[in-house]
This record gives C-alpha cells, sequence and structure tokens, in this order.
C-alpha cells in the first residue's frame, strides 16, 4: 500500500514564471536539489521537469511539471512550464490557484517581453506575492546585474505591486545545480524569502467544496479520475459531488495528492478524485467539480478589464462591441461576446467595464480573474465584477 500523505507543514502552491531561457527550470532543479541535500525532498533533474508530459486537450496542448517539496516551515507544490503560450494557456488561468510566484529574471537581459507579460497577468489573476529570482548572477557584472534590479523593481512598480518591498535574490539556477556552495546558499536565500514574504493564504475550508478541472485521466480497473487545485471547501471519501458541465452528481471513491492517498483533502491542496461511475469521455478539462447545489452556472456578467498594449503582446486596434474572443474562466476556455455600453470602443491600454455574454454558462462570481485571447495571444486580463444571469 502508499504510504498516506501526512498534512505536518502548511501547504502552498507557487510557481516559476518569466521570460523563456532566463532559467526557470533550470532554477526549479535547483530548489529540489538544495532541498534534497538538506533531507527534505527529493531531486527532480532538469529534464524531468523541461519533458513534462504534454496534455492535449480539445486541441491546445499544455505542458506542465509539477513539483513538491518542503523547506522548514512550509510544503509547496510548484509548477513550471517550459514555453510562453504554456503560461499563457495555464499559468494564467490557473495562477487564480497560486498563492506567489518567483519571478526569474536573467541579470544578463534584463526585462523582456514575457517578463512584463507575466507580471501584469499575475497581477490580474490575483497572485499578491511575487519574489524576484536576479538569475545567471553567476554571469552577470554586478553594474549591469544592479540596473536590472532597478529595472525589474520599475515594472513591478508600474502594476501595482511593491516595487521597492519585494525581495529580489541574486541566485544562480546553475552553479547551484553544480553543488557550488556560494550559489546554493543564494538559493537557499530565496527560499527563505519566499517562506517570509509570501503569507499564509486564507484557505476557505469552511465553504463548500470547489475544485476546477485541470485534467482527466482513466486509471485501469478504477475508473476516471480528475486533477486540480481545491479552491475551497474540504473533500474526502465518500462525499457527493456535481461535476458542473457534465451534469453529472456522483460520489468521491478516492482522494490522493501526489500519488499518495488522503483522508481529505481541503483548499490549496493538488489532488486527484477518483469518480464513482463516471465515463471518461463526460469531464472535460474546464469543468467544475462541487458540492451539490452549491454553485449555480451563469452565461453573464460585468468585469473589469485590461487590454494589453500592443507592446506587450495586445491588439493593435480598438475594439468594438460585438467582439467574440475567448474567455479563460479557472480552467474552462468559452467564447463570449462583449458589449461596451455607451462606450462602444476600447482601445489597447485601457481598463474597461463591460458586459460578457458567454457562449456557454460556467460558475461565476464576482472577483473571479480570467485572460481574454484572440487568436493564439492574450489580449487582456479581467475580473468579473457582477455576475448578471
Ligand atoms: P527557462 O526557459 O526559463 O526554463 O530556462 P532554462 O532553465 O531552460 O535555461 C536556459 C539556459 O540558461 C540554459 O542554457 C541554462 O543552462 C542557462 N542558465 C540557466 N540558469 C543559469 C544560471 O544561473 N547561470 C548561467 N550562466 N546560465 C544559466
Ligand atoms: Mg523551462
Amino acid at each position: 500500500p502508499k504510504t498516506a500523505y501526512l498534512r505536518t507543514k502548511p501547504h502552498l502552491n507557487i510557481g516559476t514564471m518569466g521570460h523563456v531561457d532566463h532559467g526557470k527550470t533550470t532554477l526549479t532543479a535547483a530548489i529540489t536539489k538544495v532541498l534534497s541535500e538538506r533531507g527534505s525532498g527529493t531531486f527532480v533533474p532538469f529534464d524531468r521537469i523541461d519533458r513534462a508530459p504534454e496534455e492535449a486537450r480539445r486541441g491546445i496542448t499544455i505542458n506542465i511539471a509539477h513539483v513538491e517539496y518542503e523547506t522548514d516551515t512550509r510544503h509547496y507544490a510548484h509548477v513550471d512550464m517550459p514555453g510562453h503560450a504554456d503560461y499563457v494557456k495555464n499559468m494564467v488561468t490557473g495562477a487564480a490557484q497560486l498563492d506567489g510566484a518567483i519571478l526569474v529574471v536573467s541579470a544578463l537581459d534584463g526585462v523582456m517581453p514575457q517578463t512584463a507579460e507575466h507580471v501584469l497577468l499575475a497581477r490580474q489573476v490575483g497572485v499578491d506575492h511575487l519574489v524576484v529570482a536576479l538569475n545567471k548572477a553567476d554571469a552577470g557584472d554586478e553594474e549591469l546585474t544592479d540596473l536590472v534590479e532597478l529595472e525589474v523593481r520599475d515594472l513591478l512598480d508600474r502594476h501595482g505591486y511593491p516595487g521597492s518591498e519585494v525581495p529580489v535574490v541574486r541566485v544562480s539556477g546553475l552553479r547551484a545545480l553544480e553543488g557550488d556552495p556560494r550559489w546554493t546558499e543564494a538559493v537557499q536565500g530565496l527560499l527563505d524569502a519566499v517562506d517570509t514574504y509570501v503569507p499564509m493564504p486564507e484557505r476557505y475550508v469552511d465553504a463548500p467544496f470547489l475544485l476546477p478541472v485541470e485534467n482527466v485521466l482513466t486509471i485501469t480497473g478504477r475508473g476516471t479520475v480528475v486533477t486540480g487545485a481545491v479552491e475551497r471547501g474540504t473533500v474526502r471519501v465518500g462525499d457527493r459531488v456535481e461535476v458542473l458541465g457534465a451534469g453529472v452528481e456522483t460520489v468521491v471513491t478516492g482522494v490522493e495528492t501526489f500519488g499518495k492517498p488522503m483522508e481529505s483533502a481541503q483548499a490549496g491542496d493538488n489532488v486527484a478524485l477518483l469518480l464513482r461511475g463516471v465515463a471518461r469521455d463526460a469531464v472535460r478539462r474546464g469543468h467544475v467539480v462541487a458540492a451539490p447545489g452549491s454553485v449555480t452556472p451563469r452565461r453573464r456578467f460585468t468585469a473589469r478589464v485590461y487590454l494589453l498594449p500592443g507592446r506587450e503582446g495586445g491588439r493593435g486596434t480598438p475594439v468594438v462591441t460585438g467582439y467574440r474572443p475567448q474567455f479563460y474562466l479557472r480552467t474552462a476556455d468559452v467564447v463570449g461576446d462583449i458589449d461596451l455600453g455607451e462606450a462602444a470602443v476600447a482601445r489597447p491600454g485601457e481598463t474597461v467595464t463591460l458586459t460578457v455574454e458567454l457562449g456557454r454558462e460556467v460558475p461565476l462570481e464576482p472577483g473571479l480573474g480570467f485572460a481574454v485571447r484572440e487568436g493564439g495571444r492574450t489580449v487582456g486580463a479581467g475580473t468579473v465584477q457582477e455576475v448578471l444571469g
């Protein structure tokens, strides 16, 4: 039998973000190496992180690696993704689940377009605490690194983060991975900053259970399994749940985290739930598993939306009433019509209030963050204000 997961430390979900090639995966591997040497976790080599299994969902292929580790005070689930598109598709919408993130910026290259886009999106979906890893500090000269630090703090300020307070730690993922003591200590310093700067989020453990489905798998002989992060509430074996989107009600017959069975899972946990008698094809990414009757899916809402300027990857032209982009809400990807009301037109770079009518019903609530996508790129990010029906 598998050993059960023991909840001995508070659990947080974090991840690396930042521009391609700035060293996110190397740093992720280095973190697991540094901690494994201190006896708290398993070393996950670069190749195992970078070659995360591809998950094809409705024509969208997403790569995501989950690793877990423990510091002295906390248990972390950490996500890393290989490509910018993977971040936008998944981290962006899944970022609602991130309690904090490590923004990796190469000390050699400084702020690049994807650095800015990830900061913007993190802000929009409510990742309130970032810690900056100024990576490749082994290769950069000190004066240039100082300038990059100023540039990053300025970027954070411009997106509503306290740029002067955010910890900026100079690291070398590569040298730490090679066992260099100076840089091993620097990675430890980065983890200390994450431990102290990213607060334990308020977990809505007493609320009715809700889990946005990230992935669906079949375990031969056992049935259909859904995976994702518990957004609120708790779930245990034997609980009745409904799968919104699939229109089925069922019973949870197994709860696991990182392959270990758990008695109950709670808000913030990354879990796999085994569902009794549910066909593999009935459930998809984007569906929501919830306590029966606790949420009603809706189609219409008002929202505040920031339209990315062209230099941040947004549109070159204004949007008008009748515009129909894709909305990424939790893990769902739904087309929607926008109505700008009297304004009728909104330009890239503006933040506007608008009404959205989705192509299908999804669970909605005020404060829910989402991304707006068009032709494979993010053109806006927003927050639900009022649910209309
Ligand atoms: P990612 O795309 O952000 O995940 O970046 P990778 O982790 O794949 O690293 C990209 C490249 O930068 C690789 O060639 C790494 O060896 C190199 N690299 C990563 N971290 C460091 C570092 O701390 N110092 C130096 N000098 N190179 C690094
Ligand atoms: Mg990578």
